[in-house]
């Protein structure tokens, strides 16, 4: 995230009274240009047993905001400095997130084969491997002396869930903090996240007859890559080392820029939401959402007004609310919906089968109820931030870019 971005974080007056957001972290809001590095508040419950942290030199946006914590002695205690920056690291190799992705596809192949009764033994066994799953290793620089211990984060990546601690002593539950959301606004065009998103050709080089095997086949069509039919014979090699038909790229790339075999990300896809529009959020400490009685609740506002696609096609202006919980589930996701509004996947120009209109409709899905349950788009939904990770994970937009 840029720092205009979280320059839009405030310091909530209120925020010490919301039981399940204790603040970690301010930073000057009257400083746009502060980094946001310096959790010297600390919640009163809970005595910091590391030193603060002090400023940290470079400031890499949203991660450097985050605090993890263990659970010891029966409280949450905030890992030391050095530790936290090997915690955040780990979150953001994208690389293991994307490990951690694909992890979780084999998990639900995996779950589906079960159920219909023929899952091998061998292979469950094989999904639990450790080299799986996202971990940091701390060194041996642990205040207890207790030598290496190892965190797995990927129950974080995958389901903001809680991680795990594995040392010598045993297992401890590792959670995630992030700082109090106030209220914030991100104006399309202006803050539009264009990026990088190279062409099928500059992400690999031209498959020649020596790198074919003579029956290798393209991982999309499963046709012959030798082979001249339908016009497909140009093969590329995508750079890490993949091979498909250089057609059936370019088709694939439209939806999602990873490799079909390896998941190895190819720029960021740039979506199709219109790009003139405002996200706005703000803390409301008044109302509740279903299944969430200890949380404020963070309420989201869309507006695009009517215009016209890159057809010259009018469209229909919509104004829409969304709620998230003030939890670190809800921040987090808040986080990754600003990413996707600026990069236009959290919406879809198309047109509404219910209701009979071209307008902005909804590419990630959004709770636009306080209550009522998954039926009525509401709380309380379990298995929401989740699916929602997926989805968003499904349009390029993952925690290791935050
Ligand atoms: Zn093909
Ligand atoms: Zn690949």
């Amino acid at each position: 995230m840029t720092s205009t971005l979280l320059a839009k974080y405030r310091p909530d007056r209120n925020a010490d009274r919301d039981p399940s957001s204790q603040p970690v972290a301010w930073y000057e809001a009257s400083s746009p240009a502060a980094c946001p590095t310096d959790p010297t508040a600390r919640p009163a419950s809970a005595e910091p047993k590391t030193p603060a942290r002090p400023s940290a030199s470079a400031c890499s946006g949203f991660w450097s905001t985050a605090t993890f914590e263990a659970w010891r002695g029966g409280s949450w205690v905030a890992y030391s400095e050095a530790h936290q920056a090997a915690l955040q690291a780990a979150l953001q190799r994208e690389d293991d997130c994307t490990e951690v992705m694909v992890d979780s596809e084999r998990r639900h192949a995996l779950a589906a084969l079960a159920e219909m009764g023929v899952c091998p033994r061998s292979l469950g066994a094989g999904v639990e491997s450790e080299a799986l799953s996202l971990c940091a290793r701390l060194g041996d620089g642990d205040s207890t002396g207790n030598g290496q211990v190892q965190v797995n984060l990927a129950a974080l990546a995958s389901a903001a869930d809680y991680g795990e601690e594995t040392s010598p002593d045993g297992k401890t539950r590792v959670r995630l903090r992030l700082p109090p959301v106030r209220e914030g606004e991100i104006r399309l065009p202006a803050q539009l996240d264009l990026g990088s998103c190279p062409s099928v050709r500059d992400c690999g080089r031209v498959a020649d007859a020596e790198l074919l095997q003579p029956d290798s086949s393209c991982g999309i069509c499963l046709g012959d890559l030798m082979g001249k039919r339908r016009g497909l014979a140009v093969a590329l090699q995508l750079h890490c080392g993949h091979i498909f038909h250089h057609s059936c790229l370019e088709r694939w790339f439209e939806e999602r820029r990873r490799c079909p075999t390896c998941k190895r990300r190819f720029g960021h896809l740039v979506g199709n939401q219109p790009s003139i529009g405002t996200m706005s959020w703000q803390l409301d400490s008044h109302v509740r959402l279903a299944g969430h009685p200890d949380s404020f609740t963070i309420v989201l506002n869309f507006r695009f007004p009517a215009g016209r696609d890159s057809n010259g096609e009018p469209y229909r202006g919509r104004t829409q609310q969304a709620f998230l919980p003030h939890d670190e589930r809800g921040k987090l996701l808040l986080a990754l919906f600003q990413l996707a509004f600026r990069r236009r996947v959290l919406f879809d120009l198309r047109a509404s089968t219910t209701e009979q209109k071209y307008w902005p409709a909804f590419n990630i899905h959004l709770k636009t109820a306080v209550a009522g349950g998954p039926e009525r788009f509401g709380f309380p939904d379990d298995g929401y931030c989740q699916r929602v990770l997926e989805e968003l994970r499904e349009n390029g937009v993952t925690i290791a870019e935050l």
